[in-house]
């Protein structure tokens, strides 16, 4: 029996990275899987690697607009059932520092990596608790979201957001039957970061800051986030789960 045969798990910023991975892994345990991404090329790309099975379909979402947010679930819903999982990877980066930080990017990754969490979330949340299914969601932190990060401001801020609204939530929705956590991954090499292994020290840079001594892979962060959607995690709620090689876990030794 595969862990997430007869489930319906919505999976957001499907179309590339972590989403991807993670619209792979869960379908090859047997999800049902309705798949967002703001960008509709990505998704058919993805979409069209299961060669047209009636157990994926995507939609194009950009997760900052409530409205389109709140059409998906309810588009899943009305495709699937009953819905039991949630995956919010849609994100986007932000570079800056305090004094340097562009307003308009503040706000965009504000709005994108924290509203579009919260929407999700929320949509998800109120269809889950009227079909009184037990469910589950996970959240994509950072370590970003448990450390500061300098030049990092917006998302740091955005990605702490996420952590914290994971705990809260996880409060509020486990009488529900409703576990909410998140994974805090390290630096994984996707399309949002392949820029900063361009530079050959650069690159060297990233391995020794994780004491594993390399970047992850989305399939590992993919495999995590199965576990916690899982009945595996039934006794795992309100967690940031950090999936960084053990980059948090201590300070470098000189
Ligand atoms: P990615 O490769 O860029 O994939 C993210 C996907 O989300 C892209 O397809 C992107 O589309 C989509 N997206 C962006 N804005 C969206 C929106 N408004 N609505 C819906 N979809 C949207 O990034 P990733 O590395 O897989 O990151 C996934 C999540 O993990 C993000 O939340 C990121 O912050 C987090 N994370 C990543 C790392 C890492 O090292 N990669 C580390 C820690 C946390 P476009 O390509 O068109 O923008």
């Amino acid at each position: 029996m595969k862990r997430f045969e007869g489930k319906t798990i919505l999976v957001t910023g499907a179309g590339n990275g972590i989403g991807a991975a993670c619209v792979r892994r869960l379908f090859d345990e047997g999800a049902s899987i309705a798949a967002a991404d703001v960008c509709k090329n990505h998704l058919d790309r993805i979409v069209s690697e299961f060669g047209g099975s009636d157990r994926l379909y995507g939609v194009g979402v950009d997760v900052s607009n409530r409205d389109q947010v709140v059409e998906f679930v309810s588009s899943a819903a009305d495709r699937f059932g009953p819905l039991h999982g949630l995956v919010n990877c849609a994100g986007i980066r932000g570079v800056g520092n305090v004094l340097d930080f562009d307003p308009e990017v503040w706000h965009r990754v504000i709005s994108v990596n924290l509203d579009g969490t919260f929407n999700a979330c929320q949509a998800f949340a109120r269809n889950v608790t009227q079909s009184k299914t037990p469910a589950a969601i996970v959240n994509i932190s950072s370590v970003a979201g448990i450390r500061g990060v300098p030049n990092r401001l917006g998302y740091v801020a955005s990605k702490f957001g996420v952590s914290g609204i994971t705990q809260t939530m996880a409060q509020e929705l486990a009488s529900y039957g409703i576990r909410v956590n998140a994974i805090a991954p390290g630096m994984i090499r996707t399309p949002m970061t392949a820029g900063m292994f361009e530079d050959p020290e650069n690159e060297k840079r990233i391995r020794a800051a994780h004491p594993i001594g390399r970047e992850g892979t989305p399939e590992e962060i993919a495999s995590a986030i199965a576990f916690l959607l899982s009945a595996d995690a039934s006794f795992i709620t309100g967690v940031v789960l950090p999936v960084d090689g053990g980059s948090t876990a201590g300070i470098p030794s000189h």
